[in-house]
């Protein structure tokens, strides 16, 4: 088994059920807290739901991917140009200790030190990462209520 840290993020319809479908169906180990957080590239667009959460996975990272491909497709998400409205989008931050760079999928996410939306949830769960996060300044995060993880519970540690 690896482990892997995956990046969720959506701002098209019901962002939380969104958010709850993908984990429901990976079965995280631990989840952080849900952020808002102001859009970043395509500016004009609704704020995001954002959180991460580490699995532990038996997929390779490239069938992780096809896994997470897949989870998004169900939640219908359209691509008509980068960084439009999404309904669901899954990243995989973190797998292991790997690192992969292929044009179709890059282990760090090669974005990921630029992001607060990213690194301030990731930081929730490895506190290591919270020396970046406070690099970065100016991008709008904001860390909801426990609550706002609605319903769902992530299984205790194993
Ligand atoms: P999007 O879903 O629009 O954010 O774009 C995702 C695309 O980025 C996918 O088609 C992947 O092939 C590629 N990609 C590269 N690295 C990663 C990664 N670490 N996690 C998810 N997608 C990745």
């Amino acid at each position: 088994m690896n482990s892997a840290y995956l990046g969720l993020g959506s701002n098209l319809g019901d962002r939380a059920a969104h958010l709850h479908f993908a984990l429901e169906a990976l079965q995280p180990r631990r989840v952080s807290p849900f952020y808002e957080t102001a859009p970043v590239g395509f500016l004009d667009q609704d704020a995001f739901l954002n959180c991460v959460c580490e699995i532990e996975t038996a997929l390779s990272p490239w069938a992780l991917l096809r896994e997470l491909h897949r989870l998004e497709n169900l939640r219908e998400r359209q691509r008509p140009f980068p960084n439009a409205p999404r309904t669901l989008d899954l990243d995989i931050l973190l797998y292991s200790n790997t690192v992969i760079r292929s044009p179709r999928l890059t282990i760090p996410h090669p974005r990921l030190a630029e992001r607060a939306f990213v690194l301030a949830p990731l930081a929730d769960l490895v506190p290591a990462y919270r020396p970046l996060l406070d690099r970065l300044s100016g991008q709008q995060v904001q860390r909801l209520d426990a609550t706002a993880a609605g319903p769902f519970a992530p299984p205790s540690p194993r």
